[in-house]
């Protein structure tokens, strides 16, 4: 059904409960990879500051050494010249120093002191060294020999020892730099990970709040969606079933009526359905149009786009390019053709006003077209059930009415015009000398001639009047609210147009005709007809090819006294 068009295209919940479980499965994972980084980040930032502690430790302990060790050296030297600044306490006290950082600290220097194949002093042996000569310097300097301590200090080997320790410590410390540099960047650079990896987790938390949230507004939605279509369902299905039990087009309007609010409520629209002769279209119902301008009464399908193309059409407002002739500025229109088991029924139209008229059209295009369909059904039902009464109505050669339909109903109008205080006349028409048309003609000259005497007959009648077959080549017309004169004036205009028959056939054509009335001539169904067909009698009595009316009835006055010189005067004319 139309109306389950917007269903298309879409995921079924099935595929999308599916969809929503992948996605949530990936951003989980995601998650727990990026919280891995984060923490590895962190033990991997955490160890390297610890290493740069230690390191920061180990410099700070080996700068106390190298200080312990200047200061030693300061002392020795000073006391061999002779000053007498500083303690032995002092000197003391820095070898304490080296010596407590011998094994933990100093052993480092090794690989500075010692060449690459191992041999060469250690620290600790350089230290003792050193210390041998400074305490052999220092107790000479006690025993005032001051020039022996002078020179054992001076001598190469107590220099190159002193050289090789400065060295060792300079070289140590400069490494040591080198290692804290490359510390300080490893920690940054894990720092930096940590916090990128942060940033992620907390745009993809965002991310997966925001599209939670999106989803929930579209199952949301996708649930309203479905609520509003099994209820506009619901009003097509009720609308189908009352259409179903529609009888005639005032019963199916109705109904499309009621529908149309319900279905697209704050929507105009009307529908218009084809004429007998097909060739125009005839405004059936509308509603909810309270427009300024009124609907055209009717319209040709030459002026229609949509009936043209066979295919929806919107006229916009205001636009003319590409608006139907017959269509109004003031509002935009959605125009929906209408066709049932192969048939071009009609056209159903809605209405919108405002700026966003189209798009609101647009968007109910599925459901005016399922509109349209149920009523295209219910109208090609109602024209189907037409047809079939009036097959049983209607007599097949000449498209009157048969003798039955008649009997059936001029007792009913008959009745209804004395209740009213109307007239009713009656023509009764029989075609003069048909056996012999027949003979001469043949049977289907004379079939041909009998259904041209019916249009004829139907021709000239007004759209009230009813003209049934009555047998054979008699013919019998009602005219309802017409009075024997009126009655007695048509007479004479079928007569005429059956005697100018005459020429399509290179035969003499015509009919004679009795007419009577109630209720000058006659008071009920049964002796109205009578009385026409005694008239007629008369009428082929006094010569065919003409009019004859039945008398007025004795005390009856009310101007139709001079009717009698009327049918006088028109047998005349016959003549
Ligand atoms: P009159 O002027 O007195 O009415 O003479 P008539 O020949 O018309 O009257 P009659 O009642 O003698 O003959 C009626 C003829 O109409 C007889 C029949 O062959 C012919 N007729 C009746 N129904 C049909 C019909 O459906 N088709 C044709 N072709 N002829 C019909
Ligand atoms: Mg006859
Ligand atoms: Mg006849």
């Amino acid at each position: 059904m139309a109306v389950n068009e917007h269903a298309r295209g879409t995921a079924g919940p099935l595929e999308r409960r599916g969809n929503a479980r992948r996605r949530l499965l990936a951003q989980v994972g995601l998650v727990v990879v990026m919280i891995t980084i984060v923490l590895s980040g962190f033990f991997y930032t955490n160890a390297h500051q610890q290493a740069l502690i230690d390191l920061r430790e180990g410099g700070r302990q080996m700068r106390i050494a190298q200080e312990a060790l200047m200061d030693a050296e300061a002392y020795v030297l000073n006391r061999a010249i002779g000053e007498r600044d500083g303690k032995y306490g002092e000197y003391s006290r820095a070898f304490e120093a080296l010596h407590s950082r011998r094994d933990s600290h100093l052993a480092r220097l090794d690989r500075f002191l010692k060449a690459p194949d191992g041999t060469g002093l250690s620290a600790d042996a350089t230290l003792k060294s050193l210390e041998a000569i400074w305490t052999d310097a220092l107790e000479r300097v006690r025993a005032g020999k001051l020039d022996e301590a002078q020179g054992l200090l001076g001598d190469r080997r107590s220099a190159a020892l002193m050289g090789k320790m400065r060295h060792a410590f300079e070289s140590f410390l400069a490494d040591w730099n080198s290692h804290f540099a490359d510390h300080e960047t490893r920690i940054e650079i894990g720092k930096s990970v940590v916090l990128l990896s942060q940033l992620v987790i907390a745009g993809m938390m965002i991310f997966a709040f925001r599209s939670g949230a999106r989803e929930a507004q579209a199952r949301a939605a996708a649930i309203q969606a479905m609520d509003a279509s099994r209820t506009q369902v619901g009003h097509l299905f009720e609308m189908t079933d009352m259409l179903q039990s529609a009888t005639d087009h005032h019963d199916a309007n109705a109904v499309l009526r009621a529908t149309a609010g319900e279905l697209i409520g704050g929507f105009g629209g009307a529908l218009y359905v084809f004429n007998n002769s097909r060739d125009r279209l005839i405004l059936s119902t509308s509603w909810a149009c309270d427009a300024g301008e009124p609907l055209p009464e009717s319209i040709t399908i030459n002026q229609c786009w949509a009936m043209k193309r066979g295919k929806p059409h919107i006229n916009r407002s205001g636009a003319r390019a590409l608006c139907c002739e017959h269509h109004a500025s003031g509002f935009a229109a959605l125009e929906i053709p209408m066709v049932a088991r192969g048939e071009n029924l009609g056209l159903l139209q809605v209405f919108a006003e405002g700026s966003d008229a189209e798009q609101r059209l647009a968007a109910i295009l599925p459901l005016s077209s399922a509109l349209g369909d149920a009523m295209s059904l219910a109208l090609s039902n109602i024209a189907l059930r037409e047809k079939l009464r009036n097959q049983a109505l209607r007599d097949p050669l000449t498209g009157l009415y048969n003798r039955r339909y008649m009997e059936d109903s001029l007792d009913r109008y008959v009745r209804l015009a004395e209740r009213e205080g109307r007239k009713v006349s009656v023509i009764m028409i029989d075609l003069d000398h048909f056996k012999r048309l027949n003979d001469e003609h043949g049977h289907a000259t004379g079939d041909a001639v009998l259904r041209e005497a019916a249009a004829a007959i139907v021709g000239a009648l007004r759209e009230t009047d009813v003209a049934c077959r009555y047998g054979g080549e008699e013919m019998i017309v009602f005219l309802p609210d017409c009075d024997l004169p009126d009655a007695a004036l048509k007479a004479e205009q079928i007569r005429a147009r059956i005697e100018d028959l005459s020429g399509a056939h290179g035969a003499k054509i015509s009919a004679s005709l009795g007419v009577s009335s109630v209720p000058s001539t006659s008071s009920n169904s049964a002796d109205l007809v009578k009385a026409a067909d005694t008239a007629l009698y008369r009428a082929k009595h006094n010569g065919r090819n003409q009019v004859a009316l039945a008398p007025v009835r004795a005390g009856w006055r009310d101007g139709t006294e001079n009717a009698s010189d009327q049918a006088a005067h028109l047998r005349v004319a016959a003549e």
